[in-house]
């Protein structure tokens, strides 16, 4: 959800690092540490949410942080170590829209390779209209697909997500969509 920023100090000892192609037969530029030789290995970041729905109806959450301060956005964050992807989808619908709900099957993997995540959404079926939102979220609401607010919805993989998941609800089932977002 947010863009990526490189490394600039040796996470062992300080030092500030410079990129280079390390000599041990790598091919990829990394932070090296030039005082005590540590290599940092950066990979791609997981963001994992849900797309709750009640009845005819899909909960948006409004945003409270920047970026994007009062755009819509499905709950959705960073995970977390030492849960599963499914575990931080539910953790981020509790915190960003303090619903009650089920969460479901996967519904999308989103490689978003210009700023190295890749977002992972899970349908949940919510179990009641009364949200309690934490300091990140404005306003929770639920959208009918005539109601979405298309043109202040917070991020491309949310608006991707919702698009094919009312696709898919037209037709009657749902898939597992993989999607890449140039
Ligand atoms: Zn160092």
């Amino acid at each position: 959800m947010f863009n990526y920023v490189p490394i600039k100090h040796c996470k062992n000892c300080g030092t500030a690092v410079v990129y280079r192609v390390p000599d041990d037969g790598d091919i990829k530029q990394r932070a090296v540490c030039p005082a005590c030789g540590t290599i940092h290995y950066e990979n791609p970041l997981n963001v994992v949410g849900t797309i709750p729905v009640l009845g005819d109806k899909v909960l948006l959450c409004k945003r409270n942080i920047e970026p994007r301060w009062g755009k819509w956005t499905l709950p959705a964050g960073f995970m977390e170590l030492g849960e599963t992807t499914a575990e931080g989808a539910a953790r981020e619908t509790d915190e960003e829209a303090g619903a009650q709900y089920e969460i479901g099957e996967l519904f999308a993997v989103m490689n978003v390779v210009r700023v190295g995540q890749v977002h992972l959404f899970y349908r949940a079926r919510l179990l009641s209209d009364i949200f309690a939102p934490g300091h990140e979220t404005i306003e929770a609401r639920l959208f009918t697909e005539e109601e979405i607010p298309w043109d202040e919805i917070a991020f491309r993989t949310v608006r991707e997500a919702l698009v094919r998941f009312f696709e898919d609800r037209r037709r009657g089932s749902f898939g597992v969509h993989s999607v890449d977002i140039q």
